[in-house]
């Protein structure tokens, strides 16, 4: 994906195109998309990754010195461009909490290929950032906005959201050409279904996509019951009957939403279904903590250690060889076999949402 407005992303003289090593996992699935939490603090407290009773104002987040630097991110950013990652995501926590940003967006941007650069927010804080993230050479964002029902957001948040600061988060990024803008809802039965219409209406026509998100048992504190997942399909019929949709195709393998049109020409939205219709099959995404674990899946329960290598003098090419061989390891597959009777007493101790960013 090639930026249509200004930005700095001219590669460096002294940094030499390496062709990438593309590597595969055991299922014979590429390393495409690396997922980099900046660090674990967030200035919202969704119920269903951050509960406030756990995560209240003494918690105890990773220190500066425990997260990576921005030389440590690059070089394992380099490290996976060169083994064929060429799409980067940065997350948190909250990304934009980091105040200095900007200046890793510049870094990464320019690695050789690397041709999307995106970050994931909550878009509380994007209004005034949203030019110089585009100047840095930012991409794209995903903003994760589950209702634009003032008061259901601000319950879904934490009671810390303002919906109307983050729309206008959204339209500062759209306007300083961060696009298309995709907006993440994870729809819960009995919380926000119902107000699933409303969002798609105030979005329709504007360009930007919402993808619904079926509720997952991602970590181990959102009390995750089946009983409490809108399966994509009830949620496509229920649009239907509004709008008439039609589908499209993929934009690219491993594209995780299945995405359709409005027939009126409203707009494309998404369906992501991890519960419902599994897509491990070309799962091409990696994650790396801010405190430098790298998981190959959503829903793991171990990760590598890269933070211990980095600083205990490992060169590039020890480095890579650490990720490839993590990489060729790697069997994932949680969605395809996850058994919601199971799943639904948290046995599975697994890494936690607000370490790696949904
Ligand atoms: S469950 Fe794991 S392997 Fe499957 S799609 Fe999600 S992250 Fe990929």
């Amino acid at each position: 994906m090639h930026n249509t407005h200004m930005t700095s992303r001219s590669k460096p003289d002294d940094m030499p195109a390496r062709r990438p090593e593309p590597v595969a996992d055991a299922l014979g699935r590429p390393l495409h998309d690396l997922r980099i939490s900046l660090l674990d603090q967030c200035n919202f407290r969704c119920p269903y990754c951050m509960p406030e009773a756990e995560f209240h104002s003494d918690y105890e987040f990773l220190k500066r010195q425990q997260r990576l630097t921005y030389d440590e991110i690059v070089r394992v950013a380099a490290g996976a461009s060169a083994l064929g990652v060429s799409k980067l995501r940065l997350t948190g926590g909250e990304p934009l909490l980091d105040k200095n940003i900007c200046e890793l967006i510049e870094r990464i941007a320019v690695l050789p290929g690397v041709k999307d650069l995106a970050l994931t927010t909550n878009g509380m804080l994007l209004s005034p950032l949203a030019e110089k993230l585009v100047v840095a050479g930012l991409d794209r964002v995903t903003v994760s906005l589950d209702s634009i029902d003032k008061d259901i957001f601000r319950g879904m948040s934490g009671g810390r959201g303002n919906v109307d600061q983050v729309l206008a988060g959204i339209k500062a990024a759209g306007a300083a050409g961060l696009g298309p803008i995709k907006i993440n809802v994870v729809v819960q039965k009995g919380v926000n279904d119902h107000t699933i219409l409303d969002l798609l209406e105030y979005f329709r026509g504007t360009g930007t996509i919402v993808r619904m998100i079926e509720f997952m048992d991602v970590g181990n504190r959102n009390g995750w019951r089946m009983d409490q997942v809108v399966s994509s399909r009830s949620s496509l019929q229920q649009i239907q009957k509004r709008w008439p949709l039609r589908p499209i195709g993929r934009s690219y393998p491993g594209e995780v939403a299945r995405r359709y049109e409005y027939v009126d020409g409203g707009g494309e939205i998404g369906f992501i279904s991890s519960v419902t219709e599994p897509f491990c099959g070309d799962c091409s995404r990696a994650r790396l903590s801010a405190d430098g674990m790298l998981y190959t899946c959503l829903f793991a329960n171990q990760g590598t250690d890269l933070r211990e290598p980095l600083r205990g003098g490992a060169d590039d090419d020890e480095l890579r060889d650490i990720l490839s061989s993590t990489w060729l390891q790697r069997a994932d597959r949680y969605s395809e076999l996850r058994r919601p009777d199971i799943a639904e007493h948290h046995v599975l101790k697994k890494v936690e949402m607000y370490r790696i960013g949904g």
